[in-house]
């Protein structure tokens, strides 16, 4: 159980990515079978929370970000030339080779960045993705990632560092602006990732891609990736799209048109001015938690495979 001894510092960060999702999340796909029988009214986090290891299987994704598991997920090497994996005891390094191999291009992007030695990478999937015990609505099909903010200053960082390390806040005022911490390297490494054509959307808080759309005097178009969201002020999130020809994989809608530095900008004035809440905004609907019969019904098998 030891991948349950998590400090409040990771509580903290990982509630910070609880709604990975971003605005209008919506399946595009018709929905495939679910998972039918007596499988089907267990808990998902449970049985996918308890995989040790990837299935042996051929690599695809089944379902959407926040409803679905991962076939044939590959791990991320704990340690790379540009590279390490963070909170080794969650053994949340595992993702669709995809997702295994942008993770490690844009490591050696940010290595070319001054004061930056690589990328220290937060999650990205449970061994066969799923629902989680802990955190995390999305990341569930091994096409999620969080990328800590903080500049990794050395690639040596022993397990327990590994378990300790906080990644660094870079945001003031609620998330309306950025911090003094934030540098042209964080700009260059999410634009890296942005224009990165595997990439369908990146999550960052909103002071920061303000911050991005006021710095940037180039092509524009990557902004458009680019989604403000609550928390995600110490990792930003990538969010790869479906592998071309891998059915089964539902992608999220895509970021509406244009830049989205209008919509970026209003979030922020929110912040600095609350509106008043609406007396008729109906209470949040509590979230249920998945079954097996919620999932694809591929979902079974990859349980179940070796
Ligand atoms: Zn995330």
């Amino acid at each position: 159980m030891k991948r349950f001894s998590l400090g409040v510092a990771v509580a903290v960060f990982l509630s910070a990515c609880s709604g990975g999702d971003g605005p209008g999340n919506t399946e595009t796909a018709a929905s495939s079978p679910r998972v039918s029988g007596v499988l089907s009214t267990r808990e998902a986090k449970q049985l996918f929370g308890g995989m040790d290891a990837g299935s042996l299987q051929s690599p695809a994704a089944y379902g959407s970000y926040s409803k679905g598991c991962a076939a044939g997920a590959v791990q991320l090497p704990e340690t790379g030339p540009t590279w390490q994996a963070m909170r080794l005891s969650r053994n949340r390094n595992w993702g669709l080779p995809v997702t295994v191999g942008f993770l490690q291009d844009l490591s050696r992007i940010a290595a070319r960045e001054p004061g930056w030695e690589g990328l220290y990478l937060g999650d990205i999937s449970q061994p066969r993705g799923g629902p989680m015990l802990t955190g995390h609505a999305s990341h569930q099909i091994g096409l999620d990632a969080d990328i800590w903010m903080r500049a990794p200053d050395r690639l040596n960082l022993s397990r327990t560092e590994r378990e300790n390390i906080s990644s660094i806040s870079m945001r003031r005022s609620s998330g309306a602006f950025v911090n003094d911490r934030w540098t042209r390297s964080h700009h260059n490494i999410i634009k890296a990732a942005a224009s990165d054509p595997r990439v369908a959307r990146i999550f960052v808080f909103p002071g920061a891609k303000v911050q991005m759309c006021n710095d940037e005097t180039g092509d524009r178009s990557y902004l458009r990736k680019i989604r403000p969201w609550y928390g995600h002020h110490y990792h930003f999130h990538v969010r790869l799209a479906c592998p071309p020809g891998m059915r089964g994989c539902v992608d999220q809608d895509p970021p509406p048109r244009g830049d989205g530095c209008a919509d970026a900008q209003a979030w922020v004035n929110n912040i600095l001015n609350p509106p008043p809440p609406d007396p008729n905004a109906p209470p949040p609907r509590p979230r249920r938690e998945l079954t097996m019969g919620d999932l694809p019904a591929q979902c079974a098998a990859v349980l179940a495979s070796n």
